[in-house]
């Protein structure tokens, strides 16, 4: 209740601040400007300059909404990363997670929802949780969460990935199994600051099993698959099963493995993938970020050494950028 009346005064203060302004018709306001997330007064996102906003699509809700582009980042970290992480991990998130956004708004957008830059459906863009999901997913931590997310969003305002002066393509996944992959070695495009690092995290492992009837009908052959080879970074690159060949990536997308990193191991009912990591492997593994932030590695440090190469730039520096 208290946070209700709270809600509703930081709407109206904020509302009398734009009328105020709107009515003096006077010049922009001086920076800092505040973006006030709506019925949470505690998170307030402190930026320098107006900046970009961002056009995207509500996969829960099926709508489009304009969003100035660090209340987006504060909702795609939220939504990507937990909110329990060391400050300099959230940063790192913060920028891998604005870089991404800009990245596809600069490459035509969210494929799947023309006119968004970007949708809030995990599986296809990137993850977004919007202050009432951040409310209900935090429960009693929501105000010091937002205030923390708040606080590594502002920290690395406008602050992105670059490679030879444009965006990078800042891919990012929960945790590598010890070694990231190259991104050819996932997405047959091999970029250079997408390359294989070593990744020092928790042990993630997990053990999937199939009986063979249930792998006979998602591999369409009832023989036993077969890891062929590996790649430089450990994972399964090629499975034969029978006539049928996988690689690692189409293997893992057809099982809903949680990584290519897998070996396989069989009784006489059933087949089992003991899988290390979660998600692609390529840039940023968080959990690794989260290891190094807990070493004391800064934001910057934790981003240029899993990105190779890249550089940090300020996004309204970039030239030809949206
Ligand atoms: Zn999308």
């Amino acid at each position: 209740m208290r946070r209700k009346v709270i809600g509703l005064l930081a709407v109206v203060l904020a509302l009398a601040g734009v009328l105020g302004w709107r009515m003096r018709g006077g010049a922009l306001p001086e920076p800092p400007f505040i973006i006030t997330v709506q019925g949470m007064p505690a998170a307030q996102i402190r930026v320098n300059r107006p900046g970009q906003t961002l056009t995207v699509y509500d996969a829960a809700r099926g709508r489009m909404t304009q969003m100035p582009l660090e209340r987006y980042v504060l909702g795609a970290v939220a939504g990507e990363m937990p909110a329990s992480y060391a400050p300099d991990a959230l940063r790192a998130q913060a920028v891998a997670s604005r870089t991404y956004a800009l990245y596809l708004k600069a490459h035509g957008g969210c494929s799947a929802h023309p006119g968004a830059d970007v949708c809030t459906d995990f599986s296809h863009c990137q993850a977004y949780l919007d202050v009432q999901e951040r409310a209900q997913a935090w429960a009693d931590c929501a105000e010091i969460y937002e205030q923390t997310l708040a606080q590594a969003v502002q920290d690395t305002e406008n602050m992105v990935l670059t490679y030879d002066g444009a965006l990078a393509l800042a891919l990012f996944h929960a945790n590598a199994g010890g070694k990231t992959a190259d991104s050819q070695e996932v997405f047959a495009q091999a970029l250079p600051y997408l390359c294989a690092v070593d990744s020092d995290e928790p042990a993630q492992q997990t053990r999937l099993r199939f009986d063979r009837a249930t792998l006979a009908r998602a591999l369409g052959t009832r023989e036993t698959p077969q890891i062929e080879s590996v790649s430089a970074s450990g994972r399964a690159a090629l499975i034969r099963a029978g006539d049928s060949v996988f690689t690692g990536a189409q293997l893992r997308r057809k099982l809903g493995l949680p990584s290519a990193r897998f070996d396989i191991e069989e009784t006489a009912e059933e087949v089992v993938f003991v899988c290390q990591g979660y998600g692609h492997g390529v840039g940023m593994s968080q959990q690794g970020a989260q290891t190094l932030a807990q070493q004391g590695w800064q934001w910057r440090e934790i981003l240029l050494y899993y990105y190779t190469g890249a550089q940090i730039a300020d996004a309204a520096d970039l030239t030809g950028d949206p």
